[in-house]
């Protein structure tokens, strides 16, 4: 029973430095966050060891007693938290929700209605490469190319002529809010369902800065780790009459045993979510990201849809001659984490777009606020202006860490 240093030091160190770049730079990935202590005990617990096939009192396996009432114990915090009639709180990702979500709405070939990918829709809403465009026929539905938001006129005009089965609202890049209300006429008029893929925004939701979709969708799908600070893990939320559907189609449509480890770390993660502080980590995540865009639009960039009303906002890096890889990079080497991301109607390659992709819930889960956001935009604009000087990307580097240090992350397991 040696411990993971003693056992097995190649990989102990590597853990060792990922707290440590953890800790010393800036996370800004819109998708990533930083869980508690809590979430994180309840994760690397011996529930890893369980199988527990089925549904709490409906297992296929002994010994599920306590994985039942941690498992009940989510659903109840889930269906609290949001408000849905019902939650599968057992799908392993994000993409596994997606996948059971469909399983349970469609039939193989069924056409879904999707945000492009190249307009901030995610890979499982449609695309070639991915089970989702395999599987269905895809057609997608883009944003304006004036305002750089969803065109719901043109949504509905591509319905009414595709006769889709299921319309999908939320992406992974897109910095505005989705109208439910109106996704959900439409949905109506063409006789379709509508899922709301909130993975990037449940957080939101869950805080209270966010309009819900659990009324207006009949699915809604979500990952539980990145505004929500749960778990790498994903979940589904629905009307009573898809319930039976939805959990047949997690289990045993796409999953074996469920991974009740991460499940107890959801539950705590959704306690979480249900206090006080949590609305006020919401509303900070946004009024960061309104400070952040507002600073880089005045340093000069052109901030897609000229603005955010979420966690993230995507920055048209070209305009200045950037490109979006270059970007990534040169913020990397000064310890800002980010990714490069299309823009929508990009003249450039996805590896190397015209945008980066930018968010604020992790740096605000570390205590962040207006005052940090307005130094952190300096930064960015200096080092992507520097970006072909070395001398100053360390001296930003070493501002970055000196802010790092003020705003202390995980300090029980560094060294
Ligand atoms: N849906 C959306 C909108 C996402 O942004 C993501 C991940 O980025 C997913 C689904 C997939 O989640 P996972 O990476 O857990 O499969």
């Amino acid at each position: 029973n040696a411990s993971l240093s003693a056992a097995d030091p190649d990989v102990a160190a590597q853990i060792a430095l990922e707290v440590n770049r953890q800790h010393e730079g800036l996370e800004m990935i819109a998708s990533e966050n930083f869980v508690s202590r809590a979430v994180l005990e309840a994760a690397g617990t011996v529930f890893t060891n369980k199988y527990a096939e089925g549904y709490p009192g409906k297992r296929y396996y002994g010994g599920c007693e306590h994985a039942d009432v941690v498992e009940n114990i989510a659903r109840d915090r889930s269906k609290q938290l949001f408000g849905s009639e019902h939650v599968n709180v057992q799908p392993h990702s994000g993409s596994q929700a997606n996948a059971a979500a469909y399983m349970t709405l469609l039939q193989p070939g069924d056409c879904i209605l999707g945000l492009d990918l190249a307009h901030g829709g995610h890979l499982t809403h449609g695309h070639k490469l991915n089970f989702s465009g395999k599987l269905y026929r895809i057609v997608g539905y883009q944003v304006r190319k004036d305002t750089e938001v969803v065109d719901y006129d043109e949504l509905e005009s591509i319905a009414l002529r595709e006769k889709p089965k299921v319309i999908v609202g939320g992406g992974s890049a897109y910095p505005r809010q989705f109208d439910f209300a109106r996704m959900r006429e439409i949905a109506d008029k063409v006789g379709a369902y509508l899922m709301i893929d909130m993975a990037h925004f449940a957080g939101l939701v869950a805080g209270g800065v966010h309009p819900s979709p659990v009324p207006h969708a009949h699915v809604v799908t979500t990952t539980t780790h990145k505004t929500l600070r749960g778990p790498r893990a994903g979940m589904i939320l629905s009307k009573q009459e898809f319930a039976a559907g939805i959990d047949r189609s997690v289990f045993p449509g796409q999953q074996g045993g469920p991974l009740v480890h991460i499940v107890a770390a959801k539950a705590v993660a959704f306690k979480e979510a249900l206090q006080p502080e949590f609305a006020t980590y919401a509303k900070q995540i946004v009024a960061n990201a309104k400070v952040l865009a507002d600073e880089l639009a005045g340093h000069g960039y052109r901030i897609i849809s000229g603005g955010t009303d979420t966690h993230l906002m995507l920055v048209d890096v070209f305009q200045k001659g950037i490109l979006g890889s270059e970007a990534e990079s040169a913020l990397g080497e000064a310890g800002i984490t980010v990714n490069k991301n299309a823009i929508p109607y990009d003249t450039n390659p996805p590896m190397k777009p015209s945008g980066i992709r930018i968010g604020t819930p992790a740096l605000t889960t570390r205590g962040m606020k207006e005052a940090e956001m307005r130094v952190i935009a300096a930064w960015i604009a200096q080092a992507l202006e520097h970006r072909n000087d070395p001398g100053k990307i360390k001296q930003i580097r070493a501002e970055v860490l000196a802010l790092a240090e003020k705003f202390p992350l995980y300090s029980w397991l560094r060294k």
